[in-house]
């Protein structure tokens, strides 16, 4: 009553290491539950519940919720006016008066709040695009967009830990508060450098493959050959057991003629792989079916990020303390992989 919000008393019950009803519940014993073995922050929605409930008038209250699993329909809450209310079954830890003046604020507040809705509507609405891309860097939760309006005037939306919001410094979490716009800014620019690679790496690519026909051809070819030599060497491996075997080799003929053979095929065997390897890098190369080319090769970036070009194109974006920001792409792996096969083409 004294003229703190309700997340103003979320905020003083979270730093002064008060228990929130659940944990406090599983300390007592009363709750069982693993999941409430964590303790975890009160929230806004628990403090309104509290204020509202006549639980700390005294009375007992019943009957809030119905469920009719039986007849398939969800757990529900029913409105107060079928409550089964019992008066003065305990103590009461709040008067009557005081009460009845939390429950005027409320009302007063709430009214407010729906007067408000859509208050600022006419200074222009914009979508949350970013929605569940962006994260905070130190507790890895979904940052929340945060609408601010300037004197009445101007709104800007920025970015926020609801976990920093809920508990300041006992999150654990570092300060953020980043503008979005900037954020979007920083996102246009790292996108315009990603498709900037990607057209660079089709240019080469395409210079590498220019006129390899020949060696493809050439290496499959070496590839088949070395492939009979190898079953050949084998098989003379075979027969030389059987000849000693049957008497024909001593065994210091027979051991030199083993060593030889597995010789020869773990070196056919080698060069194999090596060839193998090298088709593999130019097919890898030569395609265009790489996802990441796909997508940023032939992007043009349009003058503002759209949701659907940030959802497609972007996996996570983190934001640390002082505004750092960092942006995983899709595809990257893919991108590693072209990019490690270009590198061994150009070397070679
Ligand atoms: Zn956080």
């Amino acid at each position: 009553m004294e003229g703190v919000s309700n997340a103003g008393i979320v905020r003083w019950l979270n730093n002064s290491g008060i228990l929130s009803p659940c944990y406090y519940r599983y300390q007592k014993g009363i709750l069982i539950d693993q999941r409430f073995a964590q303790p975890k922050p009160w929230k806004v929605e628990t403090v309104k519940n509290i204020l509202r409930s006549q639980v700390y008038l005294g009375h007992m209250v019943q009957g809030r919720r119905r469920s009719e699993f039986y007849a398939g329909i969800p757990d529900r809450l029913l409105p107060k006016s079928e409550w089964t209310i019992v008066e003065n079954t305990h103590e009461a830890i709040i008067s009557q008066a005081d009460f009845d003046a939390v429950q005027s604020i409320c009302d007063l507040k709430q009214k407010e709040y729906h007067a408000n809705l859509g208050k600022y509507d006419h200074l222009g609405k914009s979508e949350n695009i970013l929605k569940g891309l962006v994260y905070c860097g130190d507790c890895g939760r979904p940052m929340v967009r945060y609408k601010q309006v300037v004197k009445g005037k101007k709104v800007s939306y920025h970015y926020m830990c609801p976990n920093y919001a809920a508990m300041l410094e006992r999150s654990g979490c570092a300060y953020k508060f980043l503008r979005e716009d900037i954020l979007l800014d920083a996102l246009s620019q790292l996108i315009g450098k990603e498709i900037e690679q990607a057209v660079d790496t089709v240019r080469l690519a395409r210079h590498l493959s220019a006129g390899k026909e020949g060696q493809i051809t050439a290496r499959a070819a070496e590839l088949r050959r070395l492939n009979l030599d190898l079953e050949r060497a084998e098989n003379r491996k075979k027969t030389v057991m059987q000849d000693f075997l049957a008497g024909e080799l001593s065994r210091d003929e027979y051991e030199q003629l083993k060593i030889c053979c597995t010789g020869e095929a773990e070196r056919l065997k080698n060069r194999i792989l090596a060839l193998r390897e090298e088709q593999h890098c130019q097919s890898e190369t030569l395609t265009g079916d790489n996802p990441w080319l796909k997508t940023f090769g032939g992007l043009q970036l349009p003058d503002r990020l759209t949701k659907e070009l940030a959802h497609g194109l972007i996996q996570r974006i983190t934001i640390y303390e002082n505004d750092r920001i960092e942006v995983i792409f899709k595809y990257r792996d893919e991108r590693e992989q072209l990019l490690t096969a270009i590198n061994k083409e150009v070397v070679a």
